[in-house]
């Protein structure tokens, strides 16, 4: 089974770990540089990407994680580890930093504020069996993506189930919220909190790959 760490700094660390169980990975908390080592692949949960990204530096890892990403370690990044994974973000923090990636820009809270979360299935490349039931928190999405990058899923568009459009960040519908980028994964919304397990299966099998 192959060794998928879960960065345990902030976010729903135990919704990621039982679903990569359920996906047929050993699941390992990840909270210092020297625990890098022994992992197949990385899960950045979602959270508060600002925030991540202190306790990254804080705790240390902010530069053995971005060499080990360079280095091709595989990740995957929901919503706010999405965020982490970007190389450019529009509506950052000013001192906010990413570990880099993903050829992408994203978009921080673009679906709206809080009151804006919502929930939707997508249809997601490399998913079978259907839409993927997807929790947008705050979600980010990608509003430019780099020719390396792989669309592997949009948000519904209009009146099949698109969420309405919510504030001045444009058209909530067809916006790119999965990417793949070689063996970097990334989604706006948490499929973890679902009990579906698909998006892991498709991360582990990056992993083995
Ligand atoms: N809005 C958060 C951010 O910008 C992400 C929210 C989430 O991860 N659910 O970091």
């Amino acid at each position: 089974k192959p060794v998928i760490g879960v960065l345990a700094l902030q976010g729903d660390v135990r919704e990621h770990v039982a679903a990569l169980e359920a996906a047929g990975a050993r699941p390992v908390a990840v909270r210092r540089p020297t625990e890098l080592a022994a992992l197949d692949g990385l899960v950045i949960p979602g959270g508060e990407s600002t925030t991540i990204d202190k306790l990254l530096r804080i705790f240390e890892l902010f530069d053995p994680l971005r060499a080990a990403i360079a280095a091709g370690l595989p990740v995957y990044g929901s919503c706010a580890g999405m965020i982490l994974l970007a190389d450019r973000v529009l509506g950052a923090t000013h001192d906010q930093q990413t570990l880099g990636g993903l050829d992408v820009t994203v978009r921080r809270n673009a679906f709206g504020r809080q009151v804006d979360s919502f929930e939707s299935s997508v249809e997601m490349v490399g998913v079978p069996g259907g839409p993927v039931p997807a929790a947008f928190i705050r979600a980010p999405w990608v509003e430019e993506a780099g020719p390396a990058v792989q669309v592997l899923a949009r948000t519904r568009h209009r009146g099949a189930g698109a969420p309405e459009p919510s504030t001045g960040t444009g058209d909530v519908a067809g916006r790119i919220v999965a990417v793949r980028q070689g063996t970097l994964l990334a989604t706006s919304f948490h499929p973890e909190i679902t009990g579906d397990a698909r998006v892991h299966e498709l991360f582990v099998a990056i992993v083995k790959e």
